[in-house]
């Protein structure tokens, strides 16, 4: 709150954060970015229980490569919480659903990652969207981040399937590529907010 005398003598107070924050978010935007907060958990959610069956399976690599991975899905959701509070847009936790893949085989938790970030990628285009129409730049510009970084998650897992299919079959071929998915290192994300 803060004070000021305005042109017809009277004094008048206003809310500074009001007056500090003139951008409007729409209802959709705002639901659609919380709902992100929950879709970026389950999937370090989804990629830990990955970990899970790696280190079973006695795939070391394979455990490390989705542990990092899991690690820059919390990121993401942090950064969606970061952005809206920046933006006093309200953030409500919401339930993170049990990870509920089958895997088999080697390479269907490779298969279903894929999956899953077209699904990711299918959502952060859906906020773009509805902040498109909104002429929302503000979040226009903070997914744009996002939509690179979807496009770089499809490539990764689209890899890792192509890898597999490759050399997966053969047990040397399978060392060397856990070898391989172990010297993935965690690096925090390029976008600061
Ligand atoms: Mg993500």
């Amino acid at each position: 709150m803060y004070t000021y005398i305005n042109n017809m003598g009277n004094t008048v107070r206003e809310n500074t954060r009001e007056r500090e924050n003139t951008h409007m978010f729409s209802d959709k935007v705002k639901k659609l970015l919380n709902e992100q907060i929950t879709k970026e958990f389950y999937s370090a959610y989804l990629y830990l229980d990955f970990v899970n069956y790696y280190e079973e399976q006695g795939l070391k690599g394979f455990a490390n490569w989705f542990m990092v991975q899991a690690q820059e899905e919390r990121d993401h959701a942090l950064l969606f919480i970061k952005y809206m509070q920046n933006n006093d847009i309200k953030v409500t936790l919401e339930a993170i659903g049990k990870p509920d893949v089958v895997m088999k085989k080697h390479i269907d938790a490779l298969c279903a990652s894929l999956t899953h970030e077209q699904f990711v990628t299918a959502s952060i285009h859906t906020i773009y969207e509805a902040a498109y129409e909104d002429k929302d730049f503000r979040t226009m510009q903070f997914l744009d981040w996002f939509v690179k970084e979807q496009a770089e998650e499809e490539t990764n897992a689209n890899d890792n399937i192509k890898k597999m299919e490759l050399f997966g079959t053969d047990s040397k071929g399978l060392y060397m590529l856990d070898q391989e998915m172990g010297a993935r290192v965690y690096t925090p994300p390029s976008l600061v907010l």
